[in-house]
Parts: C-alpha cells; sequence; structure tokens
C-alpha cells in the first residue's frame, strides 16, 4: 500500500526504512526493499512490521545507492513472502535483472501472464504486480525509461510503480495511473514515494506526478513524460514537513 524509491550517493536503506515506516498508517500485510549491491539485485522481504524487516536486512548487511521499497496489501494472492514485493525478473541466465514494485490493481493480469508465459517466463507469485515486472523486462532494450513507457502502455487498472534494472544500476523509474505517486527532489539524490510525508526528514521538495506520467530519476537528473509521451513541466513545491 506504500511506495519508496531512491537514488543516491550514499546508502539509502535507512531512507527507504524510514519511508516505509512513515506510511506503515496505510495499513499493510507484507513489506520488502531491494537495492543494486555489487552488480547485483538484493532484496529482503517479510510478511511482519517494518521493523522486523529493519532487523533483517541489518542481520543481512544489505545496503546500497540505489533501491526500491513496498508496503502491500494484497489484493491478488494471499500474503506471503513469495507475494510480497519487490518482485523480480530474471535474465536468460536467471540473475534477476528488474526488480519492481506496485501499488493497485492491474485488470488485465491474466492476459499480460499468458502472454509472457508463453515468451518463456516463470512466474513465482500469484500476484498481478509480477506480470509488470517481466512484461518490463522482455520490453527492455538497453533503456528502462522507454521500457517503462512501453509497459505502460499494455496495462489496465491503477498503478503507482516503482522499478530499477541491474544493467542501470544509478536509475529508477516510476509511473502513475490512479495510485498516488510524487517526486522528491533532493541534492544528487532523488527520490519516489507515495506521499510526501514518506520523505520528512530526507526533501522536502516534492513534485506531484500526474495519471499517465513515467518519470526517470537519476541522482542529477529528473524527466517527466505525460500520458502522450510529451515532456511533462511539473513544478517544484516545498512542503512544510510535519514530524
Ligand atoms: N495488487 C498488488 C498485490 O496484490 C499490489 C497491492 C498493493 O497495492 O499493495 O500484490
Amino acid at each position: 500500500c506504500g511506495i519508496v524509491g531512491a537514488v543516491a550517493k550514499r546508502d539509502i536503506v535507512p531512507v527507504l526504512i524510514e519511508g516505509l515506516k512513515r506510511l506503515e498508517y496505510r495499513g499493510y500485510d507484507s513489506c520488502g526493499v531491494a537495492v543494486h549491491l555489487d552488480g547485483e539485485l538484493r532484496r529482503t522481504r517479510s510478511t511482519s512490521r517494518v521493523a522486523e524487516l529493519e532487523a533483517q536486512i541489518a542481520s543481512e548487511t544489505l545496503g546500497g545507492y540505489t533501491g526500491i521499497a513496498h508496503t502491500r496489501w494484497a489484493t491478488h494472492g494471499v500474503p506471503a513472502t513469495n507475494n510480497a514485493h519487490p518482485h523480480f525478473s530474471p535474465d536468460r541466465n536467471g540473475r534477476a535483472h528488474v526488480a519492481l514494485v506496485h501499488n493497485g490493481i492491474i485488470e488485465n493480469h491474466e492476459e499480460l501472464r499468458a502472454e509472457l508465459q508463453a515468451a518463456g517466463y516463470e512466474f513465482e507469485s500469484q500476484t498481478d504486480t509480477e506480470v509488470i515486472a517481466h512484461l518490463l523486462n522482455h520490453l527492455y532494450d538497453g533503456d528502462l525509461f522507454a521500457a517503462m513507457q512501453q509497459t505502460v502502455k499494455r496495462l489496465q487498472g491503477a498503478y503507482a510503480i516503482a522499478a530499477f534494472c541491474r544493467d542501470e544500476p544509478h536509475r529508477v523509474v516510476g509511473a502513475r495511473h490512479g495510485s498516488p505517486l510524487i517526486v522528491g527532489v533532493g541534492e544528487n539524490e532523488n527520490f519516489l514515494a507515495s506521499d510526501a510525508m514518506a520523505l520528512t526528514g530526507t526533501t522536502s521538495n516534492i513534485i506531484y506526478l500526474e495519471d499517465g506520467d513515467v518519470v526517470d530519476l537519476q541522482i542529477d537528473r529528473i524527466w517527466i513524460v505525460d500520458v502522450d509521451g510529451q515532456p511533462a513541466d511539473r513544478p517544484v513545491r516545498s512542503v512544510v514537513a510535519h514530524t
């Protein structure tokens, strides 16, 4: 039920965990974090509280400069670790290549799953979300932002999405349609979140995305296109922080 994402030049796990804690009020049944670490995608997922996830991460010494995190309110597939986000999609050698989190419901997930299974993708969860991870990976041709723009054209339903991939370690992409997603603007670091409150203490400079927007985040660049694929000039607003 909540999303946090980050690209930075420092370990962003504390920001992701703090963000999840600030989103706990929305309710959730499981949570997870994925980061880019030593050239691989790594994740930790849990069906308990964010504090438990945090302890699990500390014991695994998971850290990284690029990552995404999620609290899940299950709609498709029971609350279980394999259904918790982030979802991965592998390359041909079975190594995780795309990591993705999603809030909302994908209505045409059955049709997309059948298509992706026919293309050779194996599903590890019962979620509607996993189809987005495989579709993004399937459409990937060296440019994650381009792949996300192609992906959302195929989705019916409501979504806020954040994703990153192994081949582009300093990039996070996002998209929204019918579910909230904002951009947090930092100094040589940028963020995604379900709401501005998730980034309290990290940044108060916020861009509110509109339905149909797709966003490309790098440490020193924020690029947004609208539903027609045209560059979108969204204002940066200063949000008063409530702690
Ligand atoms: N439909 C997705 C799932 O069941 C996302 C749920 C959510 O918004 O947290 O995994």
